[in-house]
């Protein structure tokens, strides 16, 4: 690997890399939040034990959602207060001491009831659960961005159903309590859904993308035109292209700075003259 010694820094040349590289929709908003925590998490590689309260109840909901669509694949329905009891087993049994709650004045007892409110919602807006075939439950998709196979692209996908019509839903749950509706970033990661989903099953044909904001049980639809996926996917090699040729990783002090661990910064080492001067402050 070549490397060049930048102010004190060295920085990845990862422009010149000839490998295969995949990415991930956390991965490239990773990089438009700010490209000096990619750096940490992406080229140096870091590791991190910390993991916000927020992505660990996000994840402890997901794991309900999945409960319920499994057993019903057995036949069973679950009632609201048999997920609610599985979602504090979950809890208990994944908590660990890394867990950190950043916003000031918020408990760790905040977020359990707010993935309860979240289950609540999702129950009574979707009850008895027939409204289309589950077909795909936390699926990994992984395809080739471009034909010769250097760039690749994975996600997993909460959940795929089929409706009587024929057509395909890529279902996505979001426990996001600053989003309320879907904004680009979404919209890209689901798109992107689709094309991995209609690269490897061709059958699939209509599809529609559905995004719940299980917070007020608000659920958007939408179907995209083969010109819009395109688009998204050229605009996807526009910011890979730009993270390739990147070479200063630039901080982006923004709130979203309180939910970054700050080991990451200590383990690096090169961001010592950000903390002295008060300009990278975590
Ligand atoms: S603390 Fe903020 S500026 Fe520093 S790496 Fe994290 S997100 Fe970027």
């Amino acid at each position: 690997m070549r490397g060049q010694e930048l102010d004190g820094c060295i920085i990845r040349d990862v422009g010149q890399h000839l490998e295969i590289v995949t990415y991930s929709h956390s991965r490239l908003a990773t990089f438009t939040q700010c490209a000096l925590k990619y750096r940490f998490r992406y080229v140096d590689d870091i590791p991190t034990q910390r993991e916000s309260i927020e992505a660990f109840a996000g994840k402890r909901v997901h794991n309900v959602i999945e409960k319920l669509y499994r057993d019903l694949w057995d036949g069973r329905l679950n009632r609201n207060d048999e997920l609610r009891d599985f979602y504090a087993f979950r809890w208990e049994e994944e908590w660990h001491q890394h867990v950190h709650v950043a916003r000031a004045g918020e408990t760790v007892d905040d977020h359990f009831s707010y993935g309860l409110d979240c289950i609540d919602n999702f129950y009574r807006e979707n009850h008895p659960f027939n409204q289309s075939r589950t077909v795909m439950l936390e699926e990994k998709v992984e395809f080739n961005l471009d034909p010769g196979g250097w760039r690749r692209f994975q996600g997993y996908i909460d959940r795929v159903a089929s409706r009587p019509d024929g057509t395909y839903e890529i279902h996505d749950y979001k426990t996001s309590r600053s989003r309320r509706s879907p904004g680009t970033s979404e919209l890209r990661q689901l798109s992107m859904y689709q094309v991995g989903v209609q690269s490897m099953h061709p059958e699939v044909r209509n599809v529609e993308l559905v995004s719940h904001f299980l917070c007020t049980g608000e659920v958007f639809r939408r179907q995209q035109a083969q010109t819009d996926l395109v688009k998204i996917v050229q605009d996807a090699h526009q910011l890979i292209d730009d993270i390739e040729s990147e070479r200063w990783f630039r901080a982006n002090v923004t709130p979203l700075c309180n939910w970054c661990d700050p080991e990451s910064g200590k383990a690096s080492g090169r961001t010592q003259r950000f903390f002295r001067t008060g300009f990278h402050q975590i």
